[in-house]
Formats: C-alpha cells, sequence, structure tokens
C-alpha cells in the first residue's frame, strides 16, 4: 500500500462486472464493477462488499402476447474463491449464517461476495434476488450487507480508513460500527461523532420511489436496530426511517453523480438537520470495458474512424440478426436505446406521433434499436415493454426490440448505433451512464439536458441537446416536438448528407468523454474530495 492512500470498502447492493456475474440490475452495479476496475487500474487500495445474487436481478423475456415475463435461474460460480469465512447477522431474532467469497476474475479490486446460501439453514434463499419482492427481505438482505459486510471485513482481516456506502442500502454498516464503539463503553453522539469520520455516501435518484423508508415497527420486527436504542435509531434516520437521511447523518460527506443531480439533490435533502453537505462528483464509466479498441486506436492515431464504427455496426447489425431474425440496413440512420423500463425515461417518447416517426422510418431515414428491463412487480414499465414490442412488430425491418437487456446487450449497442438517444423527465436521470459510453465510441448523444448532459453537450459539436432544459408539466409534448425538429433539422442531414462533419463529431465526442467522462476520472475525484 502507498503510504497514506485511505484503505477504502466500497459497499454496494449490485456490482456489474461482467454479464456471466449476475449480481447486478443497472446503472448503480454498473457504476460500482467499474469503480472496482478503475481502483484496480490505478492500484487503489479498495475492496468491494456485494452479495452473491443466486438467482440474479430477473431475466426478463418476452411472452406470445408480447408481455415480458420473469424468470429466474440458480447460478453456482466456479471462479469465485472460497475465503472460509462465515460471519452471522442476527435477523428476525435468527443468526443467519453469511459466507464469504471473493472475486478477482474482472481485472478489478477484490470484490467480497455475501451468501447466504448454506444448505440446511432456514434463510437460504435471503440472498436469492436482487431487490428481492417484499419489504421484509429487502431489509433483511440490506442487514447482510451492512452488518454482515462490517464483520466480514473484520474477520477477514482488511483495515479500513473509509466504508463508502454507494446508496442507502448499506446504512446497517454505520449503524453496527456504532454497535461496536458502545460496547467498548463509548456513548451513542460520541460513537456516532467518531464513525462519521469514516463513512462517505453516494446518493442516486431523486425519484421519490427509490428513496427507501421504513417503519420502526418494521425495523424491529426485523432485530434491525442491532442493539441499539430506538430513540438512537430514530436519531440517524428519523420516524419513519429513512435510509438516505441516515446515509447522510452517518457520514462525513456525501455526493451526487452530476452536477445538476447535486443541486436537486440538494434541495431534497436540506431539511435532514445534522446531514453531511451533497457535493457534485459526476459518474463515469470504465473505458477498458466500454470503449471499443478500434475506436481508440482509430481515433489516437487518426486512422479511419468511420470504417471501425462501420465494422462494430455491422457486428451489431449481425448479432441482432442471430436474436431477432431481424436483418437491420447498415446504411440507415440508427438509434439506440437501451434502459431500464421506468416512466421517467419515457422509453416509448420518439414514438409519440406516428405520422411523423412513422415516415421516418418507413422511408429508411432511420432505424430504431431498443431494450430494456422492467422492475418484476412494476407493472406501468412492463406495459411500457409491450408497447415497444408491439410497434416493432409494426416497422419489421425498422425497429427491433431486444429482450434480456444486460451488459453484452449495453456494449454492443453503446458500439454499434449511430446515435444514442436519451429523454427522461429533467431532473430526475441523475447521471446516466450509458450515454457515457456512447460517447467514447463515437456514437453522438441525442439527449434531453438531463444527468450528466449539460456538462457534456456542445450542440452540434459533439452531440445535440432537445428540449433546451424544460421542466414543466407538458414537457413530454414539448420534449417530443424538439427531439423531432432536432432529427429532421440537424441528425438526420448531417448524416446523410455530410459524413465528414459526422466523422468530426465522432471524434469531439470521444475526446470530450475519454477522460472527462471516465471511472479514472471519478475516482481520483472521490480520492480528493471524499476520501480526504
Ligand atoms: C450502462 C448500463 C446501465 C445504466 O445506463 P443508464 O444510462 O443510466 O440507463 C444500465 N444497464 C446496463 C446493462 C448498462 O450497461
Amino acid at each position: 500500500m502507498d503510504n497514506g492512500t485511505p484503505r477504502v470498502a466500497y459497499f454496494c447492493m449490485e456490482f456489474g462486472l461482467h454479464e456471466k456475474l449476475h449480481i447486478y440490475a443497472g446503472g448503480l452495479g454498473i457504476l460500482a464493477g467499474d469503480i472496482l476496475k478503475a481502483a484496480a487500474d490505478a492500484g487503489r487500495p479498495m475492496v468491494g462488499i456485494g452479495i452473491l445474487w443466486r438467482q440474479d436481478y430477473t431475466e426478463q423475456f418476452i411472452d406470445e402476447y408480447d408481455r415480458p415475463y420473469d424468470s429466474y435461474h440458480e447460478y453456482r460460480y466456479d471462479s469465485l474463491e472460497d475465503t472460509g469465512v462465515v460471519v452471522t447477522v442476527l435477523i428476525r431474532d435468527e443468526e443467519v449464517r453469511v459466507k464469504v467469497w471473493k472475486c478477482t476474475a474482472f481485472g478489478n479490486a477484490p470484490l467480497y461476495l455475501l451468501d447466504t446460501y448454506l444448505p440446511g439453514t432456514l434463510s437460504w434463499n435471503l440472498t436469492g434476488q436482487l431487490y428481492g419482492w417484499f419489504e421484509e427481505e429487502r431489509i433483511a438482505q440490506e442487514m447482510i450487507l451492512g452488518i454482515g459486510g462490517v464483520r466480514a471485513l473484520q474477520a477477514l482481516g482488511i483495515d479500513v480508513d473509509m466504508y463508502h456506502f454507494n446508496d442507502s442500502h448499506a446504512v446497517f454498516a454505520g449503524v453496527e460500527l456504532i454497535r461496536q464503539q458502545m460496547t467498548k463503553g463509548v456513548p451513542f453522539t460520541d460513537a456516532l461523532r467518531s464513525v462519521k469520520q469514516h463513512i462517505v455516501f453516494t446518493t442516486h435518484t431523486p425519484v421519490s420511489d427509490g428513496n427507501e423508508v421504513h417503519t420502526h415497527r418494521i425495523l424491529q420486527y426485523m432485530s434491525s436496530y442491532d442493539g441499539l436504542s430506538s430513540d438512537q435509531i430514530v436519531q440517524l434516520g428519523g420516524d419513519p426511517f429513512s435510509m438516505t437521511a441516515a446515509g447522510l447523518r452517518l457520514s462525513r460527506k456525501a455526493n451526487a453523480v452530476s452536477q445538476l443531480h447535486g443541486h436537486t439533490a440538494r434541495q431534497m435533502w436540506k431539511l435532514v438537520p445534522g446531514g453531511s453537505d451533497i457535493l457534485s462528483i459526476t459518474n463515469g464509466v470504465h473505458n477498458g470495458t466500454w470503449q471499443d479498441d478500434s475506436i481508440r486506436q482509430a481515433h489516437a492515431s487518426g486512422g479511419d474512424l468511420w470504417a471501425a464504427h462501420s465494422a462494430l455496426k455491422r457486428v451489431m447489425i449481425d448479432d441482432i440478426e442471430r436474436r431477432n431474425g431481424v436483418r437491420l440496413d447498415e446504411n440507415v440512420l440508427t438509434i439506440g436505446f437501451a434502459r431500464r423500463a421506468t416512466p421517467y425515461k419515457r422509453s416509448d417518447l420518439i414514438f409519440s406521433n406516428r405520422e411523423v416517426v412513422g415516415d421516418l422510418l418507413r422511408n429508411h431515414r432511420i432505424q430504431i434499436v431498443l431494450s430494456g428491463k422492467a422492475h418484476p412487480n412494476d407493472m406501468g414499465g412492463k406495459a411500457t415493454i409491450t408497447n415497444l414490442v408491439r410497434i416493432a412488430k409494426e416497422y419489421p425491418g425498422s425497429v427491433v426490440f431486444l429482450q434480456g437487456y444486460d451488459m453484452a446487450i449495453g456494449k454492443m449497442l453503446t458500439r454499434g448505433c449511430d446515435v444514442w438517444l436519451n429523454n427522461p423527465v429533467r431532473p430526475m436521470e441523475a447521471s446516466g451512464t450509458s450515454g457515457m459510453k456512447a460517447a467514447m465510441n463515437g456514437i453522438l448523444n441525442l439527449s434531453t439536458l438531463d444527468g450528466w448532459w449539460p456538462e457534456a453537450c456542445q450542440q452540434g459539436v459533439n452531440g445535440w441537446q432537445f428540449g433546451g432544459g424544460y421542466e414543466g408539466g407538458d414537457c413530454n409534448s414539448v420534449d417530443v416536438v424538439s427531439l423531432y425538429h432536432v432529427l429532421a433539422s440537424d441528425v438526420i442531414p448531417t448524416y446523410e448528407n455530410q459524413r465528414d462533419a459526422w466523422v468530426g463529431m465522432m471524434h469531439a465526442s470521444i475526446d470530450m468523454a475519454q477522460w472527462q467522462f471516465s471511472a479514472a476520472r471519478m475516482l481520483q475525484e472521490y480520492y480528493e474530495k471524499m476520501y480526504v
């Protein structure tokens, strides 16, 4: 270890390291995976603490009525190292045994994975499904991550200077650290003050559903107080218990994940007395994972960027044909859109006016590739996916929906499309990292001014914005009119008639993203602004 560099334990419910390790749902996990890879690249003393989800988040496929359905496998992993460590966590008055695995297989700093799948125990299934269905299940999972995670680090003999909670799921780790001080006779207030010096917290979603709240009744039922009194737990998270408020009160510093999200989060959480300040540290993605080597080389060496891009586009078109039996046209402007299906992301916005978009599709001016998953009990998100699948059937050969959105599909689309569409309702998208992946590959972003994009967008130079940052009840119609306008007056004509200008924009996009939106830059900022 280089002297003075803080040793960091990075806690997260999900880690997206590779599509073959099925322990992530979406952006939060990809961020965590990318941080561990950046830490390994930079030789930083960081470890990850996560959960070995045996049944994934959900593998979601489409049935014969165009409806998404969830399917769960039981995964076994041969590449994980057995640490031999088992810790226990008291959950609902039962001592739950938690086994600890180690993963270093993906060029990442060590990731320790907690697992309750032990034969003959009642709680074997607690680490089954990521973000399970029931509140009690979710709380148990968070206790395993937080309390189990602290105990696992201690049992492994790993010294930690800084605990980083990536979102609030890990706040019980703070409760456990306080409890340990109190067993040595330190009063609660002093224990909180000293523990706080070693915790930082990243807050994510501005969507209120994403900010968990629990009643004290249910926390007591689950044995979540971990030996603290109800008064002390209320001091941390309030009544009802807000996980985010607890994260803010347990940490010395907090951060939001883009500049704009920083403004939003400071507004949202200004009424948490005793909460830490919220800085803005914009997310980044791991270049080695998300940027294709051929693109990096062509960009750096003045090689033929268009040829490199076209090769990746063909790879995507071939793969889509294998998956869906649909052959897209290599010469048509291809728009990609892949995200979790959740209302604020408006996955079907571009289809709002069928006359306009129908003409563009039938005349082969554009083609559209979509992918996405909805949370298993998000009926609205699932209805959106059904809508997309039906639209794809109406425009055969011009619109495709790929089922089973995962890192492999994400990689393929952020390399192979021409334009990356993103249209969240501002300011609901905290960051939106898929656009950074696209930008690094010279895929031009076409996005509302939300998340990271206001920091990056130079109109017509490295991509395009639409909607002008509008926030209002009628933003759907404002944004869609603006989207069609930018498509018709800028994006399509440039693609069709000005190839050199387009390639110039691809270079500008890569220049903009390669460092500023890399996980390496983000990690450096965490060390400079949060860990010291
Ligand atoms: C990058 C990525 C995300 C996050 O992208 P957003 O832009 O935040 O929607 C989600 N899922 C997968 C599989 C990804 O690769």
